[in-house]
């Protein structure tokens, strides 16, 4: 599961004359807001599903949302997209087919876009994937999370072990691209029990994994009545071992939690570690949007009522927010991006998307290098061993 990046908004604004000579890749992703139940560690925008859900009546307001959008990206091509939760399984083939039809009208789609989806498989069927395949989606992201039936209680799953099989299976009948989210360091996991969990996954040789560290996020269930976790020696084995297993097994570790086969990194993802621009439509989605002149970010209403009542009065009262962000935020936003990159990014992407010199961070590259946190590389801007290791320390000294 990919969250969208969400960066801190500063009120104020300060808009140069000329900031950036060419703009950055731009994305979408679409919010699907609805769960058959709130998990216990999720604090993602999602909602119980009301008795009936009003597909119609979202797929009316995501046009509005995204008419509304259009005058500020017009004549960008559109480089992939993700529809993203939430659990977009819930809606059906014709539904995303009507999704994606929306988007192509509008939107200048590249043919060769990578389109995801999000399936929980609590709510899959064959016919449904194959469905969301005639449609355009290329791309199947699946929340696995464990294969272990008292984890997946444990994590207030609505699927058991034998759905996650039979949806891989669903899966990869419908699409090539194929990714898993497993998470490690569950509730009361022994490191044998979460090793059973990413073989399994891997016995699957699927495009790519997603293998995430559980953390309680404020705000959750998880974070009010905390379980009992496996410690920080028993996560760092774990950690030790996947980073062991997917490299056997031939996937590149080239993001802090994301494992790919040659050629098959998420480039929906890689655009956000990138510092592309994204457009984000739906209840809760936000959007990083650049200007010769500024970058905007925005944020939709996170209610999905709430966002569908406001959207379809097209006069922007679905918008939570809306500001120009400060040339100050912008140095430390790139680098909390770019640095999750195993590779980093060319050194030019500094200027090219923040629009700042790069004269602006060198003084701390320079003692990250002394430091033998960050390589010495004249064009790229990435990590030593050291750096990856020591991350969030790394990316703070940006902070400065
Ligand atoms: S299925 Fe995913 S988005 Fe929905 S509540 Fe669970 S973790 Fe959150």
């Amino acid at each position: 599961m990919m969250e969208q990046p969400q960066v801190r908004i500063r009120a104020g604004s300060t808009v140069q004359n000329s900031l950036l000579n060419s703009l950055p890749p731009l994305a979408l992703y679409i919010h699907v807001p609805w769960c058959v139940r709130k998990c216990p560690y999720c604090d993602f925008n999602s909602h119980q599903t009301p008795e009936v859900l009003p597909e119609a009546q979202y797929l009316e307001a995501l046009k509005a949302d995204l008419e509304q959008a259009l005058p500020l990206i017009w004549g960008r091509p559109i480089v992939s997209v993700f529809i993203g939760g939430g659990t977009p399984s819930l809606l059906s083939g014709a539904a995303i087919a009507d999704m994606l039809s929306m988007v192509r009208a509008y939107l200048p789609l590249l043919p060769t876009a990578e389109i995801t989806l999000e399936a929980n498989p609590g709510t899959v069927e064959a016919h449904k994937f194959k469905a969301y395949g005639q449609a355009g989606v290329n791309r199947l992201s699946l929340g696995i999370q464990s294969f272990n039936d008292q984890a997946l209680q444990a994590l207030g799953r609505i699927h058991d072990s034998a759905q996650a099989k039979a949806a891989i299976g669903f899966a990869l009948d419908a699409v090539e691209r194929v990714n898993l989210d497993v998470m490690y360091a569950l509730p009361q996991q022994s490191v044998e029990h979460a090793l059973e969990d990413i073989k399994t996954a891997l016995s699957y040789d699927t495009k790519h994994l997603s293998l995430y560290h559980l953390t309680l996020e404020p705000n959750t269930v998880f974070a009010k009545y905390p379980p009992v976790l496996p410690n920080d020696d028993e996560s760092a084995l774990m950690q030790d071992a996947i980073i062991e297993l997917t490299a056997e097994h031939g996937y590149e570790h080239y993001e802090v939690s994301a494992y790919a086969k040659p050629g098959y990194q998420a480039e929906h993802n890689r655009n956000y570690w990138e510092f592309g621009d994204y457009l984000g439509i739906g209840p809760g989605a936000h959007s990083k949007l650049s200007f010769p002149d500024r970058i905007l970010r925005q944020s939709r209403l996170r209610n999905p009522q709430t966002w569908m009542e406001q959207a379809l009065l097209a006069q922007s009262g679905h918008l939570a927010e809306h500001k120009i962000v400060e040339l100050d935020d912008l140095p430390f936003e790139f680098m909390l991006n770019a640095l999750r990159l195993r590779d980093g990014v060319p050194a030019d992407y500094f200027e090219d998307r923040t629009g700042q010199p790069l004269t602006k961070i060198v003084p701390t590259i320079r003692k990250a290098i002394e430091k033998g946190l960050i390589d010495p590389h004249p064009s790229r801007i990435r990590t030593t061993d050291l750096g990856w290791r020591f991350l969030t320390d790394v990316q703070e000294m940006f902070l400065e």
